[in-house]
């Protein structure tokens, strides 16, 4: 076993190796733009780009004309919302979304509302991180012309009913957009079944290269406009201009085809060592919560607040694993995880949450490992805390009169 730990896959995944070797010859022997049509070095990349839409579109069942290509899910997300808050607008300005999105939405959104583009409802999730769709229903108006909620929450993993959001959405005639960065190569995701009319993903959170993305963009029932955000050569059918990035598209291809292959089997080894990891930490932990779904979340998302303990502190213990926090760093203060408050999870239990995220390439030695030294940190850092002391000696900590300071 190797020193460090990669335990943060839903911040990104190792490419896997399958995915560079694919790659490789598109650097430097065929380099040819795709857009060129008069000759073969155009005519090879522009091929390589077709097969790999191929087997983008076929992992979420969808047509390739379907798939529009972008730098990540950030830029997708930017595409579907502003793309049809533009086209639509004759039609009304009203977007509703969830509280737990990704920062990629919820900025977007927050820009098109300051600059009077749109108005938005935030619809609350429960204490799990779920949309109830009854909330989605309840909210539509005359003016709403747009649903975006995503499909599994990077936090807590925690997956949505977006099957049913899907169907209000139909029914009322409203497009919905579902960011399903965390979702697709992980669980099954059909665009047709799921009634999903826009859906952002990204190649490098599912073993693929960074700087490569997709906007699926339905063209029937209903054809789906946008309007562009960048313009130039028009490619991409007018919805996204630039040269396409040959090399990294042809690596999302082949990492979506290996995704399709494995997912089966790749989920059912991550829930396994997940649920290890979580029943090992738990049984041995006392106060530690989990936070998100217990079932209805991504195989490989674990997150925990091990009360007492600095969620910070804890990972400064331990720096042979690489884990995510819930406290964010915004300049110079450290803000509990917006994610974890929506689910109404306080905020002394907020900052002592932990993300650990596990992917394909993680093993059972190092989930042996993270188990041992989770629990000898979190002990050691209880140890030191008066708090605890008091709550062990039976003080009601909510009942203390605090000094001031
Ligand atoms: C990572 C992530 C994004 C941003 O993707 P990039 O490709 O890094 O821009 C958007 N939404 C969700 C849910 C994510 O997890």
């Amino acid at each position: 076993m190797k020193l460090p730990i990669f335990l943060d896959n839903h911040s990104t995944t190792p490419m896997d190796p399958r995915v560079l070797e694919t790659m490789l010859p598109y650097f430097v022997e065929k380099f040819g733009n795709a857009a060129s049509r008069n000759h073969a070095f155009g005519w090879a990349a522009e091929e390589a780009v077709e097969s790999a839409r191929k087997q983008i579109a076929k992992l979420i069942k969808a047509d390739p004309k379907e798939i529009v290509f972008t730098s990540g899910a950030t830029e997708s997300d930017n595409l579907a919302i502003k793309g049809v808050v533009e086209m639509y607008k004759e039609k009304g300005d009203h977007i509703i979304t969830s509280s737990t999105e990704h920062r990629a939405v919820l900025d977007t959104v927050k820009v098109l509302e300051g600059k009077g583009k749109a108005t938005a409802t935030y619809l609350p999730v429960d204490k799990f991180g779920m949309v109830r769709p009854e909330d989605v229903r309840n909210a539509i108006t005359e003016k709403t012309i747009l649903i975006s909620v995503m499909l599994a929450n990077n936090e807590i993993g925690t997956i949505n009913p977006v099957k049913e959001i899907g169907k209000i959405a139909k029914e009322k005639g409203i497009l919905f957009h579902c960011d399903a960065t965390q979702g697709v190569g992980k669980i099954p995701v059909d665009v047709q079944d799921m009634g999903i009319d826009l859906m952002s993903f990204t190649s490098h959170k599912m073993y693929g290269p960074k700087g490569v993305g997709a906007l699926y963009v339905r063209k029937k029932n209903p054809r789906v406009r946008i309007t562009a955000q960048m313009d130039g050569g028009g490619h991409e059918r007018g919805m996204r201009s630039g040269t396409l990035p040959v090399p990294l598209i042809v690596g999302f291809g082949k990492a979506c085809e290996l995704c399709e292959q494995e997912m089966a089997k790749d989920a059912a080894r991550l829930i396994a060592m997940r649920d290890r990891l979580e029943a090992s930490i738990m049984k041995a932990l006392e106060e530690s919560y989990l936070n998100g779904h217990p079932t209805n979340r991504l195989p490989g998302n674990l997150n925990i607040s091990f009360a007492y303990v600095e969620g910070e502190s804890l990972l400064m213990g331990m720096k042979d694993i690489a884990l995510s926090s819930g406290s964010a760093c915004t300049s110079a203060t450290l803000e509990p995880s917006y994610v974890l408050r929506a689910l109404g999870v306080g905020t002394e239990l907020a900052h002592s949450s932990i993300r650990f995220g596990l992917g394909r390439f993680n093993t059972d030695d190092e989930i042996d490992y993270t188990i041992k030294k989770v629990i000898e940190i979190v002990t050691k850092l209880r140890e030191m805390s008066p708090l605890y002391e008091m709550a062990k000696e039976g003080v009601d900590l909510k009942s203390v009169q605090w000094a001031a300071h």
